[in-house]
């Protein structure tokens, strides 16, 4: 997991740094506002900490923008302000919490795993629908579709699709697709996963499953 801590004081962003890192996170510091907006509009974070009073602009403008450009990261905003017109300006600004400074690094650590958390059951929630090209797959039915044509799959055959979907353009070996799909249930050495992709081949359609010599398979994306 990715966090932008977004703050100007060093003394603070270390603080933050040392507790998130210390508990498995991994974390960037921006100090600026136009910082702040660059980072997270150019890569992938999961979690956005917002100081308030930052150079250049107030965080409040800030949240303003990247709402106002669809962004959807989870936001928490730790702030000096304790003022409410400032707390309700920031939740119906678009975020998540507010928390005032100064803080206890517990407290702060369960509010960001708390949004974490959240935001983890809506991304899987909208993850029922898993599809590449005109095949689909659907997790709550355990059904595949190729055009309008469902598709029978054997729970095995289903789960080993399942994973090529979750991670499209993804070269997955044999031994991770034995560990993740077959889990203890299997011959070491057997060449049970090539005959495996031979059955989703022949269903799914004979393209999708790109053979990469000496690594394992790749979905096409
Ligand atoms: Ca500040």
């Amino acid at each position: 997991m990715q966090i932008l801590i977004a703050e100007d004081e060093p003394r603070i962003a270390a603080f933050i740094e040392k507790g998130l890192r210390a508990n498995g996170f991994a974390t960037e510091i921006a100090t600026t506002a136009s910082d702040v907006l660059s980072r997270v509009m150019g890569s992938e974070f999961d979690l956005l900490i917002l100081d308030l009073g930052l150079p250049e602009k107030d965080g409040l403008e800030v949240l303003e923008e990247l709402r106002g450009q669809g962004c959807q990261i989870p936001i928490v905003i730790l702030t000096a302000r304790d003022d409410i017109q400032a707390k309700v300006a920031g939740l119906e600004g678009g975020a998540d919490d507010y928390m005032t400074k100064p803080f206890r690094f517990e407290e702060l650590l369960a509010r960001v795993r708390l949004r974490l958390r959240t935001q983890s059951i809506t991304a899987a929630q909208e993850d029922l629908i898993l599809s590449v090209g005109d095949v689909v797959l659907d997790l709550r039915t355990r059904k595949a579709t190729v055009g309008n044509k469902t598709i029978e799959l054997p729970a095995r055959e289903f789960t080993l699709a399942e994973m090529f979907f979750r991670h499209p353009g993804q070269v997955l070996s044999r031994q991770q697709l034995l560990d993740r799909v077959w889990g203890y249930d299997y011959d070491p050495g057997s060449n049970v996963v090539d005959v495996y992709i031979g059955y989703l081949r022949r269903k799914l359609g004979s393209k999708l499953f790109e053979t990469v010599r000496g690594m394992g398979y790749r979905l096409k994306s």
